[in-house]
């Protein structure tokens, strides 16, 4: 089993890059992001205690997330690997995840995190909004997302740095670009 975990700052590009590495290297792409937007809109009891905070631009409480990560595991037992995008984004996730992996006899293989400043993130945010209308992308929730991020993601890279699993990308520039640097990394 392949593992990844791709970090980065809301509007870093995790998504678009998670898709396409999730293509070549034939890995199961679990966005809690996606995961929890879905439970939203089809108004399912988590979706329900998610939304509010989802708008702010807080985090959803762990055991929350921990349910959904058991429920993913759960239900795809024969993945080749799982590239995790939006997750885990507190050291009590992470840690939760690693228990998990420990009970499949797997690890966490690599780690990648999107470098991208501030400016460029809430530009390219707004940019979305007016392309996708998500509810998150307005000024106050973006600074949000972004103090969320540094406060309570960032930390974790120093814990996958210690174990050797990180690697820093530059998030700028083009798609494909940026997908190369990535799998030149992986390879
Ligand atoms: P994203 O699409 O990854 O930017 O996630 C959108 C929102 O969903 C975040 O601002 C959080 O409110 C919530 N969310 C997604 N993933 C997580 C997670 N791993 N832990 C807590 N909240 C999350």
């Amino acid at each position: 089993m392949f593992n990844l975990i791709l970090f980065g700052p809301p509007g870093s590009g995790k998504g678009t890059q998670s898709i396409k590495l999730a293509e070549k290297y034939m890995l199961k792409h679990v966005s809690t992001g996606d995961i929890l937007r879905s439970e939203v809109k089809n108004q399912t009891v988590l979706g329900i205690k998610a939304q509010a905070i989802m708008n702010t631009g807080e985090l959803v409480p762990d055991e929350l997330l921990i349910e959904i990560l058991h429920a993913v595991m759960e239900n795809n037992k024969n993945a080749k690997g799982f590239i995790f995008d939006g997750f885990p984004r507190t050291i009590v996730q992470a840690k939760a995840l690693d228990q998990l992996l420990v009970k499949m006899q797997v690890s966490i293989n690599n780690v990648i995190s999107l470098e991208v400043e501030d400016d460029e993130v809430v530009n390219r945010l707004l940019k979305r909004a007016e392309i996708e209308g998500r509810k998150d992308d307005n000024t106050e929730t973006i600074n949000n997302r972004l103090t969320v991020y540094k406060s309570q993601t960032c930390p974790l890279l120093e814990y996958y740095d210690k174990q050797k699993k990180l690697y820093r990308i530059d998030g700028i520039g083009t798609i494909d670009s940026i997908f190369k640097s990535i799998c030149s990394k992986l390879d």
